[in-house]
C-alpha cells in the first residue's frame, strides 16, 4: 500500500506516495517522496535535460511545443481564465487588458482569430504570421484601416474561398469589404451597383 502523505512515506523509507491529485502538470502519477515531484514530471525532466545536452532541445520543443507535457494543465488554465473573466472584480479589468493587448498587436489578433476559424471549420492553415501585414488602405475600399472593433478594422480575406489559409491566398482588407465581399457574389454585386446608379432595381 502507498501512503497518501510524503511525511508518511518519508518515515516508512518508502521511495514513493501516491495524493491522487494532478501535479500542476496535470499528471496523475506517483510522486517521488525525496522531491515531491510526479513520475512523469521526472521522466520529463530527465527527457529535457538529455535533449538540451545533445542540442536537440529547440527542434524538439519547436516541433511538439510541449504539447504533450502541457496538455493537463491546458485544461486548468483555460478554466481558471475563464472562471476569472467572470470574476466582477478580475473580469473588467482582464478585459481592457485583453482590449489593450489587442490594440498593440493587431497582426497577432487577426492571426490567432483566423487559426480558431480555421480549425473550427477545418480549413487548412498554413500561414505564418509573416504572411500577413496591415496596409495602411483597404485595398477594396480606399479607406484608411482603423483599429480592430471599429468599422474599417483589419480583417484577413481568403482571395480564393475554395482554399483556406495558405501563403499566398490571404490578404488584409477592411472589415466591411471582407463582409461585402462574403455576402454577394458577381452578379450580385452588379445588380447592387445597378440599382444604387439609377435608383432603381431591375
Ligand atoms: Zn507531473
Amino acid at each position: 500500500m502507498i501512503p497518501t502523505v510524503r511525511k508518511v512515506a518519508c518515515s516508512l523509507g518508502l521511495k514513493y506516495y501516491f495524493t491522487g491529485k494532478p501535479c500542476k502538470f496535470g499528471h496523475v502519477e506517483k510522486r517521488i517522496t525525496s522531491s515531491g515531484v510526479c513520475v512523469a514530471c521526472s521522466k520529463w525532466s530527465t527527457r529535457k535535460i538529455r535533449l538540451i545536452k545533445e542540442g536537440k532541445w529547440e527542434t524538439y520543443q519547436q516541433a511538439t511545443k510541449e504539447r504533450f507535457h502541457r496538455t493537463g494543465q491546458k485544461e486548468k488554465i483555460k478554466d481558471y481564465k475563464k472562471s476569472a473573466r467572470q470574476d466582477p472584480i478580475k473580469g473588467p479589468i482582464i478585459r481592457a487588458k485583453e482590449r489593450a493587448y489587442v490594440r498593440a498587436n493587431p497582426l497577432k489578433y487577426l492571426f490567432a482569430v483566423a487559426r480558431k476559424r480555421a480549425r473550427k471549420r477545418g480549413l487548412d492553415f498554413t500561414i505564418t504570421i509573416d504572411d500577413l501585414s496591415i496596409p495602411f488602405h483597404c485595398p477594396i475600399f480606399g479607406v484608411k484601416i482603423g483599429p480592430v472593433g471599429s468599422k474599417h478594422a483589419p480583417s484577413i480575406d481568403r482571395i480564393n474561398n475554395s482554399f483556406g489559409y495558405v501563403p499566398g491566398n490571404v490578404k488584409v482588407i477592411s472589415r466591411v469589404a471582407n463582409r461585402w465581399k462574403s455576402d454577394l457574389d458577381k452578379e450580385h454585386a452588379k445588380r447592387f451597383l445597378i440599382y444604387f446608379e439609377n435608383g432603381a432595381y431591375r
